[in-house]
């Protein structure tokens, strides 16, 4: 069964490329989700980190803003109570300082209250009574309570008298007895109680990264939960820069906000800080919380993500690669079967294309040895008749001739092809067996048609029959040039083959070439293209012939409008050339004429032998069998040689009676007269007896007997 079915090969791809694509995907998909979850993840807890943030901005901005209010009845109910005394009466009333005291006790936000004279001097306060009288005209609360009437006025940092702790003050100006546009009478401050806010703020923080700071709006940082240093817990508060970081984007947003730093002007951390002014005060409360701790538990939540993902991603990736990995093995076994099946269809081809040749070459080499035995009688009586015609009648015998001669032409050819023909083979070298022919391809070409030769330097001896290679070469040179009707160039090359101990021949031209109908057929007898008359199609079949008994090989490579190449592969050979063949010298007369015995049992081909040989000088007798010949030859052995047909009828062969004179007589010598190759005589059981190939004339016959009694 034919494997063309290439609909089922590419969906067999497009499944594996699918497969892989799952295989891809089900590595890609999970990763991207999980980036996406990640990226989302991160975002959200950005996003929850600042909305936290500023809750707790809010909540803390409540907290001061009440205890600013609280501050601010408490310096005003002060203020009232010491309405209309003058200052000595102030500084000298014990009362006011106990008043004083149990405000500050009982109002935990509240670490001292004192009361300064317009001349800067503190002349009653909640700490110690009577006051010391110590000078703070100097402090900028003062001097701006001085200056104007700024009502409520946040002072700081002051260093909390009782803790020593950096804190911040809240004053205001005592009421003018001269009414809002009284002059200035001095100031009544309370200092915020630094442990208070400390001990509610650490009830609000929860983490270690968090951080709550009153900053003012000139960037005096009054009071920061936890301490920055807790090494130095009375070390003064820095101060914000204006330019950057907080209080840049303060000016951005007055009001409230959330503000991201990577690197905190105060600590260099990443910090979120959300912020809030309090009510109508130039102060801002800043709640803090370290980003790196938002990053930390997103890592950790990620992780524990990671932990449920991997595993299934990595399963669906195993999957999707088992079952890539399967098709992909399948897919490779069903390309290796085609490979085979196509393999054997080849195979197949080639057995049935050698098994018609076979058949064919049988059939051919049947037909062809019954035109043999005739065309031998005819050439013979021929032969003979030439010399009883008067001169006159010789032009006819010419023309009768020279058809029988194409005629035995065609039956060597066809011989050939059948591989039965009577070879001669010799030991030559391919390259000076070619440069023999070149003059007789020359004239075989017409002249609008150029011969290149391309014959290797190297030696390359090869054993063939001399004959059949001129024939074969001049076969395909005659098919070139058929070829190439407009003219063209035939390139003649020798050279070692691709096969190791080979040489090639290569017969190529620039020809129309074949289209592969032709070329299936090319080799096949009788197969032409050419009209009836221009061709036989036995040309190429006698090359596949040629080359098939030598032992070698032909092919064609051939594409239409390409031009047709055909190589012939034959075996090399150890034995050294043969030089090439002398011309006999001139038959030296013979003291006695030869004794032949012909045995034959065709009696128009033994009479034209018999008549030829007498006339050639021998001595003839003659037998129409074997049995008749055996027969003969036990009363007078006296002959210098034994001409014998093969086959025979009565029982004896050529073979059998050549067989029994070299087991009796061995001085006696046998040439056997035949079709066959000797070859396939020797498969018939004849050993290296001469032969001689039929047909043949008698001039022919004669020098081959000649030359086998003078060698002998
Ligand atoms: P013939 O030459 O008598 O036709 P061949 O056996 O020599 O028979 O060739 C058989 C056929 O192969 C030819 O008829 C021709 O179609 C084709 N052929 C042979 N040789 C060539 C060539 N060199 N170029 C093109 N076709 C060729
Ligand atoms: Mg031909």
């Amino acid at each position: 069964m034919p494997v063309r079915n290439l609909d089922s090969r590419t969906d067999r791809r497009g499944a594996l490329r699918l497969l892989r694509l799952l295989l891809a995907v089900s590595v890609a998909l999970p990763l991207v989700l999980f980036a996406g979850i990640g990226w989302r993840e991160r975002w959200e807890a950005q996003d929850e980190a600042e909305r936290n943030s500023s809750k707790n901005a809010l909540i803390l901005h409540e907290h001061v803003l009440k205890v600013f209010d609280t501050m601010s009845q408490v310096l005003d109910r002060v203020d009232e109570r010491i309405h209309g005394h003058s200052w000595r009466e102030i500084a000298e009333s014990e009362p006011l300082h106990r008043y004083l005291k149990t405000l500050a006790g009982e109002l935990e936000q509240i670490g001292a209250i004192g009361l300064t004279d317009p001349d800067g001097f503190v002349r009653n306060s909640s700490l110690v009574f009577p006051a010391r009288n110590s000078y703070i005209g100097d402090r900028t609360d003062f001097r701006e309570q001085r200056e104007q009437d700024s009502g409520l006025l946040i002072a700081g940092p002051v260093v909390d008298p009782t803790s020593g702790k950096p804190s911040f003050g809240i004053s205001r100006r005592r009421s003018s007895p001269g009414g809002p546009d009284g002059s200035f009478d001095g100031m009544i401050a309370a200092i915020v109680d630094p442990d208070y806010f400390a001990s509610y703020y650490r009830r609000i923080i929860g983490t270690e990264g968090e951080s709550i700071a009153l900053i003012r709006d000139d960037g005096a940082m009054l009071m920061r939960f936890p301490t920055l240093d807790p090494t130095r817990p009375n070390a003064t508060l820095p101060t914000l820069p204006a330019d950057r970081g907080l209080r840049a984007e303060i000016r951005r947003q007055p009001d409230e906000g959330i503000f991201r730093t990577g690197n905190s002007i105060v600590q260099g951390l990443e910090r979120v800080f959300a912020y809030k002014r309090v009510g109508a005060f130039p102060i801002y409360v800043v709640y803090g919380l370290d980003g790196t701790q938002v990053t930390r538990s997103w890592w950790r939540n990620m992780a524990l993500d990671a932990a449920f993902v991997a595993p299934a991603t990595l399963a669906l990736a195993l999957l999707a690669w088992l079952a890539y990995s399967r098709a992909a093995s399948e897919n490779a076994a069903v390309r290796r079967w085609a490979d085979e099946v196509r393999n054997r269809e080849r195979l197949e081809e080639a057995l049935r294309q050698s098994q018609k040749m076979e058949a064919l070459g049988q059939l051919t080499g049947g037909v062809a040895h019954d035109f043999n035995n005739l065309l031998t009688a005819a050439l013979a009586n021929l032969h003979l008749l030439a010399r009883h015609l008067p001169a006159d009648g010789q032009r006819f015998l010419a023309g009768a001739r020279t058809a029988l001669e194409r005629a035995e032409k065609l039956t060597r050819q066809l011989l050939s092809f059948s591989r039965q023909d009577a070879v001669n083979p010799t030991v030559v070298d391919l390259g000076d067996s070619l440069r023999r022919m070149a003059d007789l391809m020359e004239r075989s070409v017409r002249a609008d048609v150029v011969l290149g030769w391309d014959i290797a330097p190297v030696p390359m001896a090869i054993a063939v029959d001399q004959v059949q290679l001129e024939m074969a070469v001049l076969n395909l040179v005659l098919n070139a040039r058929d070829a190439m009707r407009g003219g063209g160039r035939i390139r003649i090359a020798a050279a070692p083959g691709p096969e190791p101990r080979t040489a090639r021949i290569k017969v190529s031209d620039s020809g129309a070439g074949m289209p592969p109908e032709v070329l299936a057929r090319a080799f096949d007898p009788f197969f032409t293209t050419k009209g009836v008359g221009k061709g036989t199609g036995l040309g190429l079949s006698m090359v596949y012939g040629f080359a098939r008994q030598s032992g070698g090989s032909a092919t064609i490579d051939s594409r239409p409008g390409e031009g047709t190449h055909v190589c012939i592969d034959l075996p090399l050979t150890d034995a050294r050339p043969e030089e090439p063949a002398t011309v006999p010298a001139a038959p030296v007369a013979d003291i006695r004429p030869l004794r032949i015995l012909v045995v034959e049992d065709n009696p128009l081909v033994l009479m034209a032998t018999v008549e030829g040989l007498t006339q050639e000088g021998f001595s003839v007798e003659t037998a129409e069998d074997g049995v008749t010949a055996l027969a003969l030859l036990e009363t007078d052995r006296n002959f210098d040689l034994v001409v014998s047909d093969v086959v025979m009828p009565g029982g004896v062969s050529g073979i059998d009676l050549a067989r029994h004179i070299r087991e009796h007589w061995p001085q006696l010598r046998v040439l056997l007269a035949s079709g066959y190759s000797p070859e396939s005589l020797a498969t018939m059981g004849a050993d290296t007896a001469s032969v001689l190939a039929k047909p043949f004339t008698p001039n022919q016959l004669a020098a081959r007997i000649r030359s086998l009694t003078r060698t002998g």
